[in-house]
């Protein structure tokens, strides 16, 4: 156990670290910190090279699937947070529509075909260790498929909104989860 915060502490650190990138990708010279756009950037040694690493949050896309009034959690099997609960959900895949991910995603780590209704909620997500991540959530519903975990799930559920478990792994997904209970069963 605390070799695991450690290794969470350790990539928190990297993470605000320009993730730990030193070398340039394209000509392999250092990397050096400038205020570029009056911002702290990592700009390339290189002069012909001018390589520049923008820092940027990474897109997720997922959804809040809906069965009978209940919600579908995934129990997480890959780090960070192993064993704690999240809604499903992953990182958009490159030339993907954020749909895409979220159907993809859940068929993966749920075995369920969704039917995305609407957009739900877009969150800003700081505390994953391995990046910071722009959450983009849909409200589903089921359309086919069999319910097994799979992929990065340990285990699948659809959780009452009253009983639902203490360890949910992200601020971005205990906020979605709140704000559903808020908006649509009036709860606070
Ligand atoms: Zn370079």
């Amino acid at each position: 156990m605390p070799r695991k915060s450690l290794n969470e502490q350790l990539l928190f650190e990297r993470k605000e670290r320009f993730s730990g990138y030193r070398y340039c990708p394209l000509c392999s010279r250092e990397l050096r910190e400038e205020s570029i756009d009056h911002r702290p950037r990592l700009r390339c040694l290189n002069e012909e090279c001018d390589f520049i690493y923008y820092h940027n949050p990474t897109p997720a896309a997922g959804a809040l699937v809906i069965q009978e009034g209940k919600i579908l959690l995934v129990k997480r099997a890959a780090p960070p947070r192993v064993g704690w609960w999240c809604l499903p959900a992953g990182f958009m895949e490159w030339a993907e529509h954020p749909s895409q991910t979220a159907v993809r995603e859940i068929a993966e780590e749920t075995g369920l075909k969704v039917r995305l209704e609407s957009l739900f909620e877009v969150y800003s997500g700081e505390d994953d260790p391995r990046t910071n991540a722009v959450l983009i959530l849909y409200l589903a519903s089921v359309d086919g498929g069999e319910l097994a975990a799979a992929d990065d799930a340990q285990e699948v559920q659809f959780f009452d909104f009253d009983r639902l478990p203490e360890t949910i792994a992200f601020k971005s997904h205990r906020q979605a989860l709140a704000d559903y209970r808020r908006r649509f069963l009036n709860k606070a």
